[in-house]
């Protein structure tokens, strides 16, 4: 899998007349080579020239970690003592005396592009992204299994949180306890899980505090985490005790606008328009000024990653894209609501990957 995934990043390399990619700490080198890099100030690097094999320069003391793929790369280990940019600059440099455009992760750290940049003055730097981009932003139906496998994780743990208490907790002690279900569920770690309770549920990215669930307050629970790689996020709404008129009508409003743009992610439409589909619901209900970000975000082995559903990205949608709908109100000092699924799109239609009861749920 990872070499057939490197002749397509080489092949995208010809197209773009990049001759090197060099690939450290992000998501680019897991999704190429199967291995993580250490974001550690030792220099990990994946050197995949456009017409030669790939070579893994990594620390010693960190190559017992690698799962060694001998089709895709080979292993560079280099020792403490031993300057990593001079191994990789000599490589790229020895493999092709001509280089002169390098694609760099667009996740390593400033240090070392600065340093390869000074070991080989002749190249001009670009962001691996553009090479990486569009290969994975269609996910394979592995891959989609994978995302679909993680996205009935927090299902699970919605669904269950329906029937828990939440009265007289802390935020806090709520986030632990969905980070805690995401992790018996199956996930290797929990990314996030924002926990906001009334007038705090109007900070889309609340941190979780000490404050005190009380009767009456509208909760917002949007948590995520990754596993097997692939990461997974939901947002439901639970209300304590009894329900706000003004709640009820603006969360039927949400429902409403979350459904259009969940129908309106056919192949073929560009992600700006499922975006407008989304937020044309909300804006004739009055609530235009208080949807204060994008639809969606795309997901795969990042949390967020292309395509984002959002007002100027005209990409067309195709079937394997995988992305957020969670538009969201947002009342200042007062409360808020998002309601988020994951979404795929194929021939035959946008597909949810989230199935747990998208209603307002009344908890105790
Ligand atoms: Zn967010
Ligand atoms: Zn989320
Ligand atoms: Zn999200």
């Amino acid at each position: 899998m990872y070499a057939e995934r490197l002749e397509r990043a080489r092949a995208r390399m010809r197209d773009l007349d990049v001759d090197v990619l060099l690939l450290s700490t992000g998501a680019d080198l897991p999704y190429l080579s199967g291995y993580e890099a250490m974001p550690l100030e030792r220099l990990t690097m994946l050197v995949v020239p456009a017409d030669a094999d790939a070579v893994l320069v990594i620390p010693t003391l960190e190559a017992p970690r690698v799962v060694e793929q001998p089709d895709a790369f080979e292993l560079f280990p280099w020792d403490e003592t031993d300057d990593p940019i001079e191994i990789v600059a000599g490589l790229v440099a020895g493999i092709d005396p001509d280089a002169r455009s390098a694609a760099v992760g667009d996740h390593t750290w400033a240090r070392f592009v600065l340093d390869l940049q000074r070991a080989l003055p002749a190249i001009q730097f670009r962001r691996a992204s553009d090479v990486t981009g569009p290969l994975r932003v269609v996910k394979d139906a592995a891959e989609i299994a994978a995302l679909q496998a993680a996205a009935s994780v927090v299902d699970d743990v919605a669904r269950v949180m329906r029937d828990r208490p939440f009265a007289g907790r802390t935020e806090l002690e709520v986030h632990r306890e969905l980070v805690e279900r995401m992790l018996e569920g199956g996930h290797e770690r929990a990314n996030f899980a924002i926990v906001a309770a009334g007038a705090n549920a109007a900070s889309p990215h609340h941190d979780p505090s000490e404050r005190i669930i009380e009767r009456g307050d509208v909760v917002l629970c949007d948590f995520g985490g990754t596993m097997r790689g692939y990461c997974s996020d939901i947002t439901r709404m639970f209300v304590v005790g009894d329900v706000d008129p003004e709640v009820r009508d603006a969360y039927d409003v949400l429902v409403a606008a979350q459904e259009a743009g969940v129908q309106a992610a056919t192949v073929g439409t560009s992600c700006e328009a499922v975006d407008a589909a989304a937020r044309a619901v909300i804006a004739d209900a009055g609530f235009g000024d208080y949807f204060v970000h994008r639809t969606g975000h795309g997901i795969g082995t990042e949390a967020h990653e292309d395509p984002y559903v959002v007002a100027g990205n005209r990409t067309p949608l195709v079937p394997g894209h995988a992305f957020s709908v969670e538009p969201g109100i947002y009342l200042p000092g007062r409360f808020g609501l998002r309601l988020e699924d994951i979404v795929v799109a194929t021939d035959a239609g946008p597909e949810r990957l989230n199935r747990a009861p998208r209603d307002l749920a009344i908890v105790g």
